[in-house]
Formats: C-alpha cells, sequence, structure tokens
C-alpha cells in the first residue's frame, strides 16, 4: 500500500486537512460521498463508517440498509481546488455488510473480483482511458446549456480554442492530484476537448476516471463552463467516446506482444479480441449505457458501429495502435464517459480472458473501411453490428450469461431492471423531431 494508516492520519494532520470525502460509485457510475471531520478520520479509517444503503440506486432494500465504507488506503487525495487552509481530502471507498462480508451489488468489488480471476493466470490487467468531453456555457441560473460560441476542430489552438485556458488549468490540477497526462488537445468538434493520462492497473484506472470527471467538472465550472461527458449532446456533429486502450502483463512483461507475429501481436492477444467480440453485444449495455449512447454509435462520426477489428484501419470497433513492445495494447473504441468505469473495465477483461481460457479465434481483420461496404460485402465477412439502441442493449445482456455472472445476479438484476424503465419512460416520450415532422403535415 502506498500509505499506512498512521501515515494518512500524520499526512492529515500535516496538511491541516479539515475535511475528508468517503467516496464510493453507485450502479450507474455516478460518484458518491460523504464529509467527515478530521475528528473522525481514525473511526473511519478503522471501518467504522456506516451509511444508508437504501438511499443509494440499485444497492439493497430498507430492512438490510446499513452498509460499511472501508477506505482504500491507496487513494488518499488532497482536493486542489478546494481552500488551501482547512483542506479536503478523499479516500475511495469498498461497501461492506455489517456482517463483514464484501456488498456483491459494490461496482469495485466486482471489478476486484475480475481482476483476481486474471491474477489467478498471473495476469495484471492495465488499461488507459480517452475521455472527450464538451465545454458549454451556462446561462444565468448557472444552468448547463449546450451553447459555445467556439468553432474549434481536430488539433486546433487560440484564438479558435476558446476552452484552452479551462484545459490548462484542468491539466496542472490532475497533475497536482498525481495523474500523468500524457496528451490534451481539441477534438473535432467545436466545443469538443480530449484528456489523456497514462494507463495504470485496470482497479486505479477506473478510480482515476471518477476522478477526472470530477476534477474536469469542477475546473470547468470556474471558468463560467460546463463540463460534460453526454455521449451525444447534439446531432449531427461527433459525440464523446472514451476508447479505452487495454494490455495484459505476467511478471511485468507484456504478453500482448510477439515480434515474430506479422502483427507483431502474441496468441493471448488475439483470443483476447476474440473474447471481447464474442461478447461485444452483450457488453454494451454497460459499456454503452444511456438512452443517449446509441446516438453516438452511428455512422459518419469517427464512432464504431460494426463489431471488427484491424490494425491499420481507424473505423473498426477494435483498433491496435500502432505501438509495439511494451506498449502493445488494443483498443475498444465503442465505450462512452458515461460508462461505470469499475463495470465497463470488469466486462471487457472477463471477456478478455475468456477468450484466452477458451482460446476465442477472432475473425478475420477487417482492414477497408466498413463504413464504405454494401450490406452483401459486410454479410459475406459476416460483419455483426453493435446493438443499434438501449432496449436491443439489454436484451443482448439478458441473453449472455457469462456477462450476467462477471456482474454478479444482484446487480445484473437490478441494472437490467432500471435499464428497461430508462428506455420505457424515453420511447414513450413525444419528442421536438416528431412535432417538427407530422404537426403541421398532418
Ligand atoms: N469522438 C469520436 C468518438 O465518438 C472519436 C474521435 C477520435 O478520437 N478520433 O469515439
Ligand atoms: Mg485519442
Ligand atoms: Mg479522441
Ligand atoms: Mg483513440
Amino acid at each position: 500500500a502506498k500509505y499506512t494508516k498512521k501515515q494518512i492520519i500524520e499526512l492529515v494532520e500535516e496538511e491541516d486537512v479539515e475535511f475528508i470525502r468517503l467516496q464510493f460509485t453507485d450502479m450507474f457510475g455516478m460518484f458518491k460521498n460523504v464529509a467527515i471531520t478530521s475528528s473522525q478520520l481514525k473511526k473511519a479509517l478503522d471501518n467504522q463508517c456506516m451509511f444508508d444503503g437504501s438511499s443509494i440506486d440499485g444497492f439493497v432494500r430498507i430492512e438490510e440498509s446499513d452498509m460499511y465504507l472501508y477506505p482504500d488506503l491507496d487513494t488518499l487525495e488532497i482536493f486542489p481546488w478546494r481552500p488551501q487552509q482547512g483542506k479536503v481530502a478523499r479516500l475511495i471507498c469498498d461497501i461492506y455488510r455489517p456482517d463483514g462480508t464484501p456488498f456483491e451489488g459494490d461496482p469495485r468489488f466486482i471489478l476486484k473480483r475480475a481482476l483476481k480471476e486474471a491474477a489467478s493466470m498471473g495476469y495484471t490487467f492495465n488499461a488507459g482511458p480517452e475521455c472527450e468531453f464538451f465545454l458549454y456555457h451556462s446561462d444565468d441560473d448557472g444552468l448547463p446549456t449546450t451553447l459555445s460560441h467556439e468553432k474549434a476542430g481536430y488539433f486546433d489552438m487560440a484564438p479558435l480554442d476558446l476552452g484552452e485556458n479551462a484545459r490548462r488549468d484542468m491539466v496542472l490540477t490532475l497533475e497536482e492530484m498525481g495523474f500523468e497526462v500524457e496528451a490534451s488537445h481539441h477534438e473535432v468538434a467545436p466545443a469538443q476537448h480530449e484528456i489523456d493520462f497514462r494507463y495504470d492497473e485496470a482497479l486505479s484506472t477506473a478510480d482515476n476516471i471518477m476522478t477526472f470527471k470530477l476534477a474536469v467538472k469542477t475546473i470547468a465550472k470556474r471558468h463560467g463552463l460546463h463540463a460534460t461527458f453526454m455521449p451525444k449532446p447534439k446531432y449531427g456533429i461527433n459525440g464523446s467516446g472514451m476508447h479505452i486502450n487495454m494490455s495484459l502483463s505476467k511478471d511485468g512483461k507484456n504478453v500482448f506482444a510477439d515480434p515474430v507475429d506479422a502483427l507483431g501481436l502474441s496468441e493471448e492477444a488475439y483470443y483476447f479480441i476474440g473474447g471481447i467480440i464474442r461478447h461485444m453485444k452483450g457488453m454494451t449495455a454497460i459499456t454503452n449505457p444511456l438512452v443517449n449512447s446509441y446516438k453516438r454509435l452511428v455512422p459518419g462520426f469517427e464512432a464504431p458501429v460494426y463489431i471488427a477489428w484491424s490494425a491499420t484501419n481507424r473505423s473498426p470497433l477494435i483498433r491496435i495502435p500502432a505501438a509495439r513492445g511494451e506498449e502493445t495494447r488494443i483498443e475498444l473504441r465503442s465505450p462512452d464517459p458515461t460508462a461505470n468505469p469499475y463495470l465497463a473495465l470488469a466486462v471487457c477483461l472477463a471477456a478478455g480472458l475468456d477468450g484466452i481460457k477458451n482460446k476465442i479465434k477472432p475473425p478475420r481483420s477487417v482492414d477497408k473501411n466498413i463504413f464504405h461496404m454494401s450490406v452483401d460485402e459486410k454479410e459475406e465477412e459476416g460483419i455483426d453490428s453493435l446493438p443499434s439502441n438501449l432496449r436491443e442493449a439489454v436484451r443482448e445482456l439478458e441473453k449472455d450469461e457469462f456477462i450476467r455472472g462477471v456482474l454478479g445476479e444482484h446487480l445484473a438484476k437490478r441494472y437490467i431492471q432500471a435499464k428497461k424503465a430508462e428506455w420505457q419512460d424515453y420511447t414513450t416520450q413525444v419528442t421536438d423531431w416528431e412535432v417538427d415532422h407530422y404537426l403541421s403535415k398532418f
């Protein structure tokens, strides 16, 4: 561990930390926290802090609602954006039942369980996300809008890039919090940005994604802007994805690399791809959890639609970035930043390991632009599509017993129920599009 309990207590004292936020993530990827004062720190570090689990979506029923927060000592971080006297620190927590067993509906537990499986095969799972987001203006009441005056595009600079100062501030803040930011740039759509931080072991990466979104939103607000990770805030322009770069290592060596192979990939890497392709449809309700997620997964906006992979082409679902050696990795391009990162990484890993265990060969790689292929050509190549809406995705999850098993019955059941209700509510709405198209005509 990075810190011992004693070191944390000392650090909190030395740094004049007044409040400690105990954080965790609910089923839908919402970051939650309860603040304690530093006088309660010892109690919290002894896993004595309790909360009412029945008030958290998808957790437990009223009758069994006492839940305990077990802080992960490695996750201590001071918020750079809070006052520097009477500072605010945070600890990310695991959720336990009163009897001392881990709560099986805790997304962090679900990822840890998948990682344990990988460890039993000798693997460490490394993952690095590429989070995209939009910066929009807030209105006079401070509420988010979809307005921006910006017209910048991919890799543009100021004065076209109106978000440059906010983005710079975000990067500096993230670095203060221990992130190694590798790149940040304006994205393709006006007001769209991307900040990439270095990959890490998957549990840290999932924690980092949660912290990243919080930091980006907080700093945006300071600049009078609203940062949104909504996958497709506007019709007709690119949406925001969260590509996930993945590799496995064994004894500190990347096992996806094989210099002898034509593409530089090992057997494990091919099987991992095979496993992801096998389970892709069943995983999509997790990697793309919203009604709106599916408005992004359409042709024409650099987001994947078809289930295929390639080492040379950017359009498919799975891409092999050019880097080789220790940097060899596969990039899954369908996830969006509204996915619960713990669950998303758990299903990606489990699907990949299933591929390795069962020696699932991936289909042939598709090196032409699938969007330019005819229906017949696609059929000939056996290229399937991602679910086209949340309803289909939930049906695919219901059908994929393996993925449901990765999530565990507790969470899978509640997740499916909630997503069905979300779809039902959405699909019975009368939208602006319908009124525009039908009201005067009929
Ligand atoms: N915004 C695109 C997406 O939806 C990705 C664009 C890019 O990074 N090349 O995934
Ligand atoms: Mg990128
Ligand atoms: Mg990008
Ligand atoms: Mg990418």
